[in-house]
């Protein structure tokens, strides 16, 4: 059922979306993937998950520029016929309190963890519409359900991404296409490997005892959860199974949002 698709993961040159990418491209779904940083590793690592043939796209759209954001969508759609699996994943972290919390962050949170998907989802639908099938998956995280304390911006992207999830959702109720969000807890990604490092560095800690902290305050499995354990839940989501989950937040938290 996705041999054959094309998929579009926001942020795939790392972390979560890479995963994510690598699953899909396991089971033969075209990729175009989206990012900073080394492409060439990414692109290898994705191009030997996938079966002969596989075809591996990239653009470099900085997701919180819509005018390349547009031009992304038209690449999609000229080199790959149309985008049929859309994951908005792509974003960025800042922690401080909010009186000293720097404008600019802010605008570049929101723009980068919130707004990126509005601008892919609306070019992305009609295409999904008319072949009558489409997975829109947004990476959330726990903080799309509840908060912590210095990372207004964040929390408030998410929160933001979680209702875009269900309202877009519900616009889509009686297509074939789903849109549900992922909500992950804590991933040992860059993004929260630099959090470790602040941890570790503030209050004089060893790596490992950081990352332990870092567990024991919010997670109650105390481990991490993976790249890989997202990119199978992606599957999971795109499968025929899951075609009437609708509006979703789905959490892979470790126990985080039970508690
Ligand atoms: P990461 O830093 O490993 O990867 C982020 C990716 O986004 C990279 O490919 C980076 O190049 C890309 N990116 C950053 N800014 C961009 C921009 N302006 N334009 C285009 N690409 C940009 O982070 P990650 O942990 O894999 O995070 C991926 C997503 O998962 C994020 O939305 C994050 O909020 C979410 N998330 C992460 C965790 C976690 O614990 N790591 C938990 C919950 C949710």
């Amino acid at each position: 059922m996705l041999k054959g698709r094309t998929a579009l993961v926001t942020g795939s040159t790392s972390g979560i979306g890479l995963g994510i990418a690598l699953s899909l491209a396991q089971r033969g779904v075209n990729i175009v993937l989206n990012g900073f940083g080394d492409v060439a590793g990414p692109r290898a690592q994705v191009e030997a998950a996938g079966p002969a043939g596989l075809k591996v796209g990239y653009h470099g759209a900085d997701m919180s520029q819509p005018a390349e954001i547009a031009a992304m969508m038209a690449y999609v759609e000229a080199e790959f016929g149309g985008c049929d699996i859309l994951v908005n994943n792509a974003g960025i972290q800042f922690v401080a309190a909010v009186e000293d919390f720097p404008p600019e962050r802010w605008d570049a949170i929101i723009a980068i963890n919130l707004s990126s998907a509005f601008h892919t989802t609306r070019l992305a639908l009609p295409g999904m519409k008319t072949r009558g099938w489409g997975r829109i998956l947004n990476i959330a995280s726990v903080h799309g359900l509840v908060a912590s304390a210095q990372k207004s911006a964040y929390v408030t992207a998410k929160h933001g991404l979680v209702g875009f999830t269900k309202a877009v959702a519900l616009e889509t109720a009686t297509t074939g296409v789903t849109v549900n969000a992922i909500c992950p807890g804590w991933v040992l990604t860059p993004l929260v490997q630099k959090q470790v490092d602040a941890r570790a560095a503030d209050l004089g800690l060893s790596n490992d005892e950081a990352k332990r902290q870092l567990l024991a305050e919010k997670q109650p499995s105390l481990q991490f959860t993976t790249p890989e354990q997202l990119g199978e839940l992606a599957i999971f989501l795109c499968s025929e199974a899951a075609s009437n989950v609708r509006g979703q937040a789905w959490s892979l938290d470790g126990g985080w949002t039970a508690q």
